[in-house]
Parts: C-alpha cells; sequence; structure tokens
C-alpha cells in the first residue's frame, strides 16, 4: 500500500481511501483561553500556577489527540496489508523552505513515519520509507514530469493523457517506488501503467462514475474519539486490533 501524506487530506493511500486531519478547532480555543487565563494572573501567585497547569493540560490533550490518531491509522494499515510504503520526508530541510503551518505539518508528518515503523515492526508489516522526490510531478503511468501548483488538485498528464486525483497519483508514485525497493516487482517497466489501470479512481469522465477527487474523505472522528481527552476508543484499537 502506497501512502501520501498531506495537510487538506492527511493520508491518502493508493486505493484511493483518504483520512481527513484532526479536527484541532476545539482544542486550540482551549488553548487560547488558558493562555488568557494565565496572562491575567498575578505573576507567580497561586492562581497563576494553577492556570498555568490547566493550560499544560490543554497542550497534553491536544498533544494525545494527535498520537491517538497517528496509532489508529498506523496500527490499522500495519495489521491490513504486508507492506506499507510512505515518503521518507526529510523534516530538516522541510522546516527551513517553508511557512509556519507547514512546519507544523512536517513535524506531524515525521512523528507519523516513525509511528508507522515502530506499528510494522509489532505487527510483522514491511514498512518502506521511498524517496520523496518528484513524487507529485512525476506520472505514475509514463514517468514524465510535470509541474503542478499546489491548488492544482488534479492530476491530468501532458504526455500519456492519464487523469486522476493529485494525491491519488502520489499514492500510486510511492507505491511504485516502494514495489521497486522491496523488489517483488517482475516487470519494471510496466508497472507504472498497471498501476495506473488498477486505480480505482475515475476521473475526467462525466458518465456518473464517482471521481477520486470527490470520492469520500474519512472522517478523523471515527478512527478516534475525539472528544474524549485520552482518546480511549484508539487506546483500545491498539490493544485489541481495529
Ligand atoms: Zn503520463
Amino acid at each position: 500500500m502506497g501512502i501520501d501524506l498531506g495537510i487538506t487530506k492527511f493520508i491518502h493511500d493508493s486505493d484511493g481511501r483518504a483520512f481527513s486531519p484532526l479536527d484541532e478547532t476545539v482544542d486550540r480555543e482551549r488553548i487560547e483561553t488558558r493562555h488568557q487565563s494565565v496572562s491575567r494572573k498575578e505573576h507567580e501567585s497561586n492562581n497563576w500556577n494553577k492556570a498555568r497547569q490547566r493550560l499544560a493540560r490543554a497542550y497534553e490533550r491536544l498533544s494525545n489527540k494527535r498520537r491517538a490518531y497517528r496509532e489508529a491509522l498506523a496500527n490499522a494499515y500495519t495489521q491490513r496489508y504486508d507492506a506499507v510504503f510512505l515518503e521518507d520526508l526529510n523534516v530538516g530541510s522541510m522546516m527551513q523552505q517553508n511557512g509556519n503551518s507547514r512546519n507544523i505539518a512536517s513535524m506531524s508528518w515525521y512523528e507519523t513515519l516513525k509511528t508507522f515503523e515502530r506499528f510494522g515492526e509489532k505487527n510483522g508489516c514491511y514498512v518502506v520509507l521511498v524517496p520523496p522526490e518528484g513524487t507529485t510531478k512525476r506520472c505514475v503511468q509514463c514517468g514524465v514530469e510535470s509541474k503542478k501548483p499546489l491548488w492544482a488538485r488534479e492530476h491530468s498528464c501532458p504526455s500519456c493523457g492519464f487523469e486522476t486525483d493529485r494525491d491519488q497519483n502520489a499514492a500510486l508514485e510511492v507505491q511504485r517506488l516502494g514495489l521497486l525497493e522491496l523488489g517483488v516487482v517482475e516487470d519494471e517497466l510496466g508497472l507504472g501503467q498497471e498501476l495506473a489501470e488498477s486505480t480505482p479512481a475515475e476521473t475526467g469522465t462525466s458518465a456518473g462514475s464517482r471521481s477520486s477527487s470527490s470520492r469520500d474523505v474519512i472522517p478523523a472522528s471515527t478512527v478516534v474519539d475525539t472528544e474524549s481527552p485520552i482518546c480511549s476508543r484508539a487506546q483500545s484499537a491498539r490493544s485489541h486490533g481495529p
């Protein structure tokens, strides 16, 4: 299984399955309110200390929720598949070139990679990291690279005409690289073609088939109980399987 990590979709896999990012609105508001509460208290007073502890708990709650989501996804994928492929994202270099929101995303991708590796070992699944360069630009079917601005959600190859969702193409490309890396593929040249044809996503048609871009994105709340401070459902998924 090839997995593309993103911002608008946290995960998009080569079967066309997508998971939304966590909705952190409530947590961010809670943190903001508690920051204000700390700043209103007299410095180093008892109440100030209490407010600071409450603020720390709000941060911890958000961090637990993120961890529970990563672990639930990593556990499900590494239990279900023999091999999972992800891009070997170099957080250091991404942090330097991108804005703040991308920095946060980069850190979360990095932690996600580590979580997949950990659960891969636990569940007996190969977790293979592939070179990230060009996975978005390169057409999985023919290998030709074309420039894509960030807002272009579709992959439409000027060379071979392959059309699909942008993230779908990237996930397939990650899958292709992973299969090559594992050395389990016999026909290296026909692999991209085969993967492109096997993709469940169909775009560019108006004949009523669901396009990959309109395919449902699975909400994070169905993976982890986002209202629970300790995300108990994810915890139980971790110990008993999905
Ligand atoms: Zn192409």
